[in-house]
């Protein structure tokens, strides 16, 4: 036990002597990828133990009165994270398989935590008979896309709605001067509100970081320094809230939220809109837990905001009737197949067709990027004769758009997109 624990201290103290800064970026990325991968090993290793010293009543040798409290007091570090670890791995206990993975590197800490949050009684038994199935979905998923994976996992253990009724009463909100006088704002909403409230925001946010962009280019100042995104955060929800003269949109501009919905799932939302006493009693057809859109191809049984987070469709019938709907048909790999004729002009239509068929992601693998942050884009260039239709079309993220046109092309530069 003693020259494991010396071996790895050893093998730590050599990873720390690497000189990062000397290294080319593409090794420093390795570097950290492998990091990341033995912190997460070892996160499931602290788990497994802390639960095991805890059977052990190891804290009879010090006299604490917990695990935690006993190996606090010798190492300094807060109970409360050692006893989150206990409960982690005293959770797993029941499920086997997620042990595996965690300590085999491929589930790391947040996802066995966000597992562990599904696990409510209503869910406990399937949820240890899906525990192989929602391996394969981290394994092969960014985190994003993992945590819209659970999101439907879950509403397929909820079909009557219970959920929409609980996240309305959740709402709550407040505002307090802390002592240094700083003024502290937290809101929560229900998922379709708070997407507004988000899409406004993050949209405000990109304006103000190409506003930074522009600054910067121009500055011939060295002190010049742009705002952190945290920082165009708070303006945006500043300028949002006091009315800037941005804030308010203009009348008949684009709605707030878009969302994606099956045709088999919108049918049903518009009868229930239109005959509120009778079906809207029953249960939700278009939830069948063994046919949910979880693959990031799957059309059939969607109901999700267009960065691809699902809702459940009583809380999307609520918006409905305050809604413009559009049809876009979607082929089995989510192809597009016909983009209906509602919307007038073309570039906004391809540009909500991409978002939709792509579940409002950015098309360079495993990025993050808000929906606001996305902008069409030809995959072949139009400078070069590439032309302006789904097919050719992308969806990239301000600064993979930039980064792409700096890779590609770099002289001449490609002329701005007219779409
Ligand atoms: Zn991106």
């Amino acid at each position: 036990m003693l020259s494991a624990l010396s071996s790895l201290d050893v093998s730590i103290d050599e990873a720390a002597q690497v000189p990062t800064l000397t290294l080319a970026p593409r090794q420093l990325h390795h570097y950290l990828v492998g990091l990341q991968s033995i912190r997460s090993r070892l996160d499931a290793l602290l788990c497994s133990v802390t639960a095991d010293a805890d059977r052990a009543a190891v804290q009879t040798t010090t006299g604490h009165r917990s695990t935690a409290s006993s190996i606090g007091a010798s190492t300094n570090a807060d109970p409360g994270l050692i006893s989150a670890d206990r409960v982690l791995g005293r959770w797993l206990d029941e499920f086997p398989l997620f042990a595996d993975a965690f300590a085999a590197g491929i589930l790391t800490r947040r996802h066995v935590h966000a597992l562990k949050k599904i696990d409510i009684p209503r869910t406990h038994l399937d949820l240890i008979e899906a525990q192989q199935y929602l391996i394969d979905a981290a394994a092969g998923c960014t985190w994003r896309d993992f945590a819209h994976v659970l999101r439907y996992w879950l509403l397929g253990a909820d079909p009557d709605g219970d959920e929409p009724a609980e996240h309305k009463r959740g709402r709550r909100g407040s505002i307090r001067t802390l002592a240094d006088g700083m003024v502290k704002q937290v809101n929560y909403f229900d998922p379709l509100t708070g997407a507004a409230v988000k899409n406004a925001v993050d949209t405000r946010a990109k304006a103000f970081w190409r506003a930074d962009l522009d600054a910067a280019a121009r500055a011939t100042d060295d002190e010049f320094t742009a705002r952190t995104h945290a920082q165009r955060m708070a303006d945006a929800s500043a300028e949002l809230q006091i009315g800037g003269h941005h804030a308010t949109a203009p009348p008949g501009s684009p709605p707030l939220i878009h969302i994606v919905m099956s045709e088999e799932v919108a049918e049903d939302a518009l009868t229930r809109l239109a005959d509120p006493d009778g079906v809207a009693a029953g249960r939700y057809p278009s939830i069948d837990p063994d046919r949910l859109p979880l693959d990031a191809h799957d059309v059939d049984g969607r109901c999700e905001l267009i960065d691809g987070t699902p809702i459940h469709p009583a809380e999307a019938v609520a918006f409905l009737s305050r809604a413009t709907l559009r049809r876009l048909i979607l082929g089995p790999d989510c192809e597009v197949l016909d983009l209906g004729r509602a919307v007038r002009g073309f570039p906004r239509r391809l540009h909500q067709a991409l978002l939709a068929s792509g579940r409002g992601r950015c098309a360079f693998d495993g990025c993050d990027s808000p929906v606001s942050w996305l902008e069409a884009d030809h995959v072949f260039p139009w400078a070069k004769g590439g032309r302006t239709s789904l097919r050719n079309g992308q969806l990239l993220c301000g600064p993979h758009n930039r980064a792409k046109g700096a890779t590609i092309n770099p002289d001449p530069p490609i002329p701005p997109q007219r779409e």
